[in-house]
């Protein structure tokens, strides 16, 4: 991405420091998807190297990866999944626990949401310490999904979540970083 134009994408970002709790920047895209240039432009920018392959879905990790993944899974003629938390989903699901910084939580996804092989993008708007899409990326595999790479508006490199996920064989991509937490 040019330059500039990531800057310009960065300053639509608003952070708040201690939120939730002292110590964390709260990195809110909420200004982001308000500005009609800086959402479009982001959702561009994120489907821009797959745009031209083969994508069959797009799974979006509850619940601002609803956001972006509705509007790429459009841009690239994909269909969208969601991945909820337990006991939103309807049908037959797979569950997979994971580690929050305090305790534990779990995710979902139906069954039959994926078939075999198909080839899948997953989003979310933020890598951290990379737990959460760690989760998602071995409930997609248990399910049989192929996936493409893993998109972020924002790596907290620090966090080292985006490594975690490329050590899984996962390519990532993301549009901007921040320091620390
Ligand atoms: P992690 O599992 O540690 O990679 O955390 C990723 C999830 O937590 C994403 O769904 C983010 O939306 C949220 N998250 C973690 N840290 C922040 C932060 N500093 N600002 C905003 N969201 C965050």
């Amino acid at each position: 991405m040019d330059p500039r134009l990531a800057l310009d994408l960065k300053a639509t970002v608003r952070s708040i420091p201690d939120y939730p709790k002292p110590g964390i920047v709260f990195r809110d895209i909420t200004t982001l998807l308000g500005d009609a240039r800086a959402f479009r432009r982001s959702v561009d920018e994120l489907v821009h190297p797959y745009a031209g392959g083969r994508v069959d879905k797009v799974a979006g990790i509850e619940a601002r990866g609803f956001i972006l993944g509705g509007a790429m899974a459009h841009q690239l003629s994909a269909g969208f999944v969601p991945i909820r938390k337990k006991g939103k989903l309807p049908h037959e699901t797979v569950r997979i626990a994971y580690s929050l910084e305090y305790g534990v939580d779990e995710m979902e996804i139906h069954t039959d949401a994926i078939g075999q092989n198909e080839r899948v993008i997953l989003v979310d708007d933020l890598i951290a310490t990379g737990g959460t899409a760690v989760a998602a990326t071995n409930l997609l595999r248990q399910i049989g999904a192929r996936i493409v790479a893993a998109c972020f508006i924002i790596d907290l490199p620090e966090l080292g979540g985006a490594q975690k996920l490329r050590e899984l064989g996962v390519e990532v991509r993301t549009l901007m970083e921040f320091e620390g937490h």
